[in-house]
């Protein structure tokens, strides 16, 4: 309707896709737990940026998404608030099987940012994270993960060499992030992610996200999304 229009265009949101949810205002809006809610503002994050206000409410949907906006527009909170709640939601934890959400990134710093910051949403509900990145010994790594976790943060080479030495398995996932999907193209990790994609159960939740979109991204968007949102915030993409 023409106020969520008109409230989109105030924050430079464009969408596609069918049955787009409303943009939220407010943290609140999004139905988080108190203890979620308690995480949020010991961040300082007063209020949703215009990429969570859009993202939050379609991937809390259960919808996949295509998140197009520049860095530092707050990407990173808009996956992994909701994949805390879908992590919550399951109904039984099942420790020893494997990650629920797996998060690739391209680089090691840029995993690494992503793994600090899922930390803190994590910690108070007892949900464990595990960086699969270099700088941490392979042998350690592997230990570390064989112990259990819900969520991996990872570069995709180093994913799928832990996937080969069965540290774990992706029998559990069901919530996939594909983070700055650009750059991995541009550093040549198309085939690691579709060999990682390929590993995940079809009926997952995938989400997307990049600060452009050429067509070779485009292309595998279209192979691995399900009826995604596309969400484009600023004059990018
Ligand atoms: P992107 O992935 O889009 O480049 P980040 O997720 O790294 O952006 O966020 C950029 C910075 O903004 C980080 O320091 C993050 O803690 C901060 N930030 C994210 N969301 C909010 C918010 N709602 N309010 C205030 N700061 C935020
Ligand atoms: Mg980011």
């Amino acid at each position: 309707d023409q106020e969520v229009n008109e409230y989109r265009t105030s924050l430079a949101i464009r969408v596609s896709g069918f049955d787009v949810p409303r943009p939220i205002k407010t943290f609140e809006d999004s139905g988080f737990s108190v203890e979620l809610m308690k995480a949020i503002s010991k961040q300082g994050y007063e209020k949703p940026t215009p990429i969570q206000c859009q993202a939050l409410p379609i991937v809390l949907s259960g919808r996949d998404i295509i998140g197009i906006a520049k860095t530092g527009s707050g990407k990173t909170a808009a996956f992994v608030l909701p994949m805390i709640v879908h992590i919550m939601d399951q109904p039984e934890l099942q420790k020893e099987e494997g990650p629920i959400g797996v998060i690739c990134a391209p680089t090691r710093e840029l995993a690494h940012q992503i793994f600090v910051e899922a930390k803190k949403f994590s910690k108070s509900h007892g949900i464990r994270v595990s960086a699969v990145y270099g700088g941490m010994s392979k042998l350690d790594q592997y230990k570390e993960l064989k112990a259990g976790c819900e969520i991996v943060v990872a570069t995709p080479g180093r994913l799928i060499d832990m996937i080969r030495k069965k540290a774990f398995t992706m029998l559990r996932a069901t919530y996939l992030v594909l983070d700055e999907a650009d750059r991995m193209f541009d550093l040549g990790f198309e085939p690691q992610i579709r060999s990682i994609v390929g590993q995940i159960r079809p009926d997952r939740q995938t989400l997307l996200f990049s600060a452009t979109m050429p067509r070779k991204v485009e292309k595998l968007a279209r192979e691995i999304l399900t009826d995604p949102v596309r969400v484009t915030v600023g004059e990018i993409g």
